[in-house]
């Protein structure tokens, strides 16, 4: 630790973050880490020397545990407690500490419209000064350990970030723009690698499709993504333990492709190389991808190395929904899948499949009904897997609403019940 009084801050070199070997709680640096201490803000860089979170000191802030945090696809994110607690706190509906506040429109049921707020401005603000007296400290004289780190932190002002997003969209051709719900396990944390493209429904009220018809990517074209993924995240690679197929119906590339991006990608990439926790694997899936899928996927997937995650899209168990949603599926296709989920979940002990459905006051009458039915009668969950999630299509001023209806659902789920919030990369 090196402290600076004339220009009051103090540089910490490489820390480990207190979650180094689990999974984000109120602490979501986990990770190697730098970190720059000013009397009003703390801001923490990744070992790339990017700036990853910035966090206010004085009273003024928000919350001592709130934070915001820039993501790979240069998104600021204000990590919130949410505006309740107690049995009505995001834990009990996000399953996570922190309530994630997104710059852009998403599904959330907590309008807290953070970034009007002028003390997370001023932060954002302070991150573009601290720069300035960077800038002097260099020149002035830095201690030996910190000229490296500081030289790292130079070197990626917001221009060179948001170029650096851009270059990331290049490789993975496209930006993610969802993510599974699982990866809030690993705090949204992941690489992505596009092994297809396109959907096999493009559903009516999806407003995450692209326009593409599905299409798998070539092998040359995984392999070639991997190697410039490598060389993208550099030494920060060390700090990810999470892999996401894209985009958005991976399981429908085929066996073929997915073991072989597998494979590649943990070979070359590394993840979770640092061997402090078993590496997570996550993608979405159609519901007909996977009622095809056959057991030798499972089977591969399942000694991969990585604890995986494959997210199905079921959206609804009442024909009127899936009908008034334009998702050209069966009732009985979702009561198969959602079967198969079980008999799944029960015999691999490292693969979860994890569903998602609507909720939404405006869908048809029989939605609800439906869907308490089914989350009443399914059974249990098998080794603590098969986690529902509940997606809010709503419109403005439902969120008191469909809060209640989402806690009148979990309390009668026999498999754990979350909220599902769209975050793109
Ligand atoms: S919900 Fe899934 S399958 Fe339907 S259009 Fe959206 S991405 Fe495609």
């Amino acid at each position: 630790m090196a402290v600076y009084p004339r220009h009051q801050i103090t540089i910490n070199g490489e820390k480990k973050g207190l979650q180094a070997k689990g999974k984000p709680g109120f602490d979501l640096r986990y990770g190697k880490y730098s970190e720059i201490i000013t009397p009003e803000h703390e801001f923490a860089f990744n070992l790339n020397g990017e700036i990853k979170f910035i966090k206010g000191r004085t009273m003024e802030w928000p919350h001592p545990f709130e934070q915001l945090k820039r993501t790979d696809g240069n998104d600021w994110v204000y990590y919130s407690c949410g505006k309740e607690g107690g049995e009505r706190g995001v834990i009990f509906w996000l399953g996570e500490y922190y309530l994630p506040c997104l710059p852009y429109p998403n599904n959330s049921l907590d309008r807290a419209e953070y970034f009007s707020n002028p003390v997370v401005m001023k932060a954002l603000g302070a991150w573009s000064m601290l720069f300035g007296t960077l800038y002097e400290l260099q020149a002035n004289g830095l201690q030996p350990g910190d000229k490296d780190l500081v030289e790292r932190i130079l070197a990626h002002d917001d221009n060179t970030l948001y170029q650096r997003s851009k270059r990331l969209r290049d490789i993975i051709g496209g930006r993610v723009s969802v993510l599974p719900p699982d990866t809030r396990h690993v705090d949204y944390e992941v690489v992505p690698l596009s092994i297809s493209q396109g959907c096999l429904y493009h559903c009516g009220f999806c407003c995450v499709k692209s326009s593409n018809k599905f299409q798998v990517r070539e092998k040359e074209d995984i392999l070639v993504q991997i190697k410039s993924l490598k060389e993208f995240f550099g030494r920060n690679l060390e700090n990810y333990r999470g892999l996401f197929l894209g985009d958005h119906d991976a399981l429908a590339a085929g066996e073929e492709a997915i073991s072989f991006a597998v494979k590649e990608a943990k070979e070359i990439l590394d993840i979770g190389g640092n061997g402090a926790q078993q590496p997570l694997l996550f993608f979405f899936g159609s519901v007909g991808a996977f009622l095809k899928s056959k057991p030798t996927l499972m089977e591969a997937l399942n000694r991969s190395g990585f604890r995986v995650y494959i997210n199905l899209g079921f959206e609804s168990v009442d024909p009127e929904t899936l009908k008034f949603i334009k998702k050209p599926i069966t009732r009985e296709q979702v009561l198969e899948a959602f079967e198969k989920m079980h008999a799944v979940n029960s015999r691999y002990e490292n693969v979860e499949i994890t569903g998602n459905f609507l909720m939404g006051e405006r869908l048809p009458q029989g939605h609800f009904p439906a869907l308490e039915d089914l989350l009443k009668n399914a059974p249990g969950p098998s080794r603590g897997k098969g986690a529902v999630y509940l997606s809010p299509l709503k419109n403005r001023g439902e969120d008191e609403q469909l809060l209640d209806r989402y806690f009148d659902l979990k309390s009668i789920s026999r498999l754990p019940v979350f909220v599902y919030l769209i975050q793109r990369l």
